[in-house]
């Protein structure tokens, strides 16, 4: 008696998708794969989908793995769907079984995930609910009150720090759409957001000091934050909140200067 060989079922919707979109391709977060026919595919940056193939480095899937463990600073990269994936490199995928290894190796564990998202009602595990089930160092996690918890979870999930479009929510704040991240969901709060709550939570029971901030110095504290943000020192690790350099602490103070700051005067506006 023969036996079929076992097809994942997520795999299976996958690879089905790819080839539904023709030569368009799929993006999935910052990678674009192609069917090539058969069961083979091509996967290359997304941002390189025009770049003739002859300039990209090919690679093999060990490759592949090394090419998602660093950004292009050669910093360690603790969220792989965050942005920043190198540039430069082409893939062939000549069976199905590779195409899902080579995913494996870009965006560990985030197929399931991505089949989970597309039923009717997602296994979407909200923030509260989340962080009843924490002990230990993370039990603080659980008194956050709902707007820094918001706060938080917007600081975090930026898609400045990841692609994964955030289907948990938290009281007062939406789930993100596919345009703004990918096709790729978050059902739960992952450890990066965990850690933040924890610090969030730790900073709100600081003793606070007044700070006289005049208003038209608030564009300015900002600006300095936004640079900031856009000039990471490669020093700082992602998941080091407690380093005053950390990109999420940082979002984290602006998120909470965002609410003050005056509405933008309209062009042309003089003193
Ligand atoms: S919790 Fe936020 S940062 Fe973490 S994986 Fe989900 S969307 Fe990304």
């Amino acid at each position: 008696m023969s036996v079929s060989p076992y097809v994942n079922p997520a795999v299976q919707a996958f690879v089905e998708l790819v080839l539904s979109r023709a030569t368009a391709g799929l993006e999935y977060i910052e990678v674009r794969i192609v069917s090539l026919g058969g069961s083979r595919f091509e996967l290359r940056h997304r941002h390189d989908a025009s770049a003739d193939s002859t300039t990209l480095e090919t690679h093999d899937l060990a490759g592949l793995r090394r090419l998602a463990r660093t950004n292009a600073a050669g910093a360690f990269r603790p969220n792989k769907a965050a942005p920043g994936l190198r540039r430069g490199w082409i893939f062939t995928a000549t069976s199905v079984s590779e195409l899902e290894r080579a995913l494996d190796h870009l965006y560990p564990g985030t197929l399931p995930d991505w089949f989970a998202g597309r039923s009717a009602t997602p296994p979407v595990t909200p923030f509260k609910e989340f962080t009843a089930r924490q002990t230990g160092l993370y039990r603080i996690t659980q008194i956050l009150p709902p707007a820094l918890a918001a706060r938080t979870a917007t600081a975090c999930c930026t898609e400045r720090f990841c692609l994964r479009q955030r289907l948990w929510t938290t009281e007062g704040l939406a789930p993100d759409s596919v345009e703004a991240k990918s096709v790729v969901p978050c059902l739960e709060p992952c450890s990066l957001m965990l850690d933040l709550a924890r610090r969030a939570m730790k900073l709100e029971q600081e003793e606070k000091v007044s700070l006289a901030v005049a208003h038209g110095d608030l564009p300015v504290l900002a600006a300095a934050l936004e640079r900031a943000l856009a000039n990471p020192d490669a020093g700082v690790r992602e998941g080091n909140t407690m380093d005053a350099g950390n990109p999420r602490r940082m979002q984290l103070l602006l998120e909470a200067i965002r609410p003050l700051l005056p509405s933008k005067e309209p062009a042309g506006a003089t003193e």
